[in-house]
């Protein structure tokens, strides 16, 4: 199990990148980000996190958010309902992509695109009578911080520059695989996206994942096997086009979000996030890849 001190070491070590990297500015409310920010938590399965860094600071955490969106949707729906719909293959393409769309029946490669994860808020939309309060609740749960909030400015922000991802849900309509209404599942896919959390949080909330699928308070939230297909998902398309290097580098199942986090799994042993701001060009955050490389290393463990 990883000591403070590792954590400390892990920091320090990849501080010089900061720099080296470009902040998201796709929308004005992520450009305006600090970026000179490295943070680090673990959380072990027997519930205790450490952190180095600035892991106590909240961050949006964008397309992470689609690890709790399919997870909300696998508690939902039967297995057969959510891969009828979007499929499981890795991407060699940009997250926000429309050629991740196949174009003979419209199903999206897999559900940690925008196109995949749109289906997905269809889905939870087509099911949950309040999905935007409805998930902040489950993350809140989920972490054990009862003051997690939707940054109302990112997501805004969001919905003003949604042409791609309307495009993309609009695309998915015409072949009859979106059954909501575009703009009401944008607002709800942005709402998720401009969550603020903390590497200490994130850490904590993702902590099923390495746990056969029991959260934080010990509640089976969904199955060992769900559980370990999640991870497969995110080992293979959790870090659009850079997984191939991530697994190379890191050696774990992860998924990452514009604005800087990180988050990956040693299933059986723990969760990790990270978070530093300025992205590489895969728009994976830059130090945050290289903070997991160096923990990965120093503590000897890969799941390869
Ligand atoms: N909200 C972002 C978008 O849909 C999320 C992208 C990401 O984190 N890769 O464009």
């Amino acid at each position: 199990m990883p000591e403070q001190a590792l954590l400390e070491q892990v920091v320090d070590k990849v501080r010089p990148l900061l720099g080296q990297g470009k902040v998201a500015d796709y929308i004005p409310a992520l450009a305006s980000v600090d970026p000179n920010k490295i943070g680090i938590a673990v959380t072990t399965i027997d519930g205790t996190t450490i952190g180095a860094g600035d892991y106590l600071e909240p961050f949006s955490i964008q397309s992470i958010s689609k690890v709790f969106s399919l997870t909300m949707a696998l508690t939902l729906y039967e297995e057969n309902e959510i891969w009828s719909r979007v499929g499981k293959e890795p991407s060699g393409q940009s997250f926000n992509s429309l050629v991740q769309v196949e174009l003979e029946r419209g199903l999206p490669r897999n559900p940690f695109i925008n196109a995949g994860a749109l289906v997905i808020s269809d889905l939870i939309q087509s099911r949950l009578g309040a999905p935007k309060h409805r998930m902040l609740e489950s993350i809140r749960h989920l972490s054990g911080n009862q003051k997690l909030i939707s940054d109302k400015v990112v997501a805004n922000s969001e919905y003003e520059h949604s042409a791609r991802n309307a495009a993309i849900a609009y695309l998915m309509k015409s072949f009859g695989n979106f059954n909501n209404d575009v703009d009401t599942v944008l607002r709800s896919y942005f709402h998720s996206c401009a969550i603020r959390m903390s590497c200490a949080d994130l850490s904590k909330a993702m902590l099923y994942l390495a746990n056969r699928g029991k959260n934080l308070t010990g509640k089976q939230l969904i199955s060992p096997v769900q559980t370990r297909q999640m991870n497969a998902l995110l080992a293979t398309s959790g870090l659009y086009d850079g997984a191939g290097e991530f697994a190379y580098r890191v050696g774990m199942p992860g998924k990452s979000g514009v604005g800087g986090g990180i988050i990956a799994v040693i299933p059986g042993d723990m969760s990790v996030c990270v978070w530093s701001p300025e992205l590489d060009l895969n728009g994976n955050s830059l130090a945050g890849t290289a903070a997991l490389e160096e923990f990965c290393q120093r503590l000897g463990r890969s799941i390869f």
